[in-house]
């Protein structure tokens, strides 16, 4: 379980790392990693990339 409280950054590791949601490759603490938000039904919606690359290579379909 994450703690939304803590930086991302803090405590990432294998186990909780989250995946490029492109490639599937574990971001841990990579410089490069991107981060898409927003909201639908009233659910925070959460994407992670690993480079700038896979985040154009992200269509937005899944987004509203
Ligand atoms: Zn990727």
């Amino acid at each position: 379980m994450v703690d939304p409280t803590s930086d991302l950054d803090e405590d990432v590791d294998e186990s909780n790392a989250p995946a490029c949601a492109v490639c599937g490759e574990k971001l841990i603490r990579d410089p490069d990693h991107h981060v898409v938000t927003w909201v639908a039904d009233g659910q925070i919606e959460v994407r992670h990339f690993c480079s700038e690359d896979c985040r154009d290579e992200w269509d937005d379909s899944e987004r509203p």
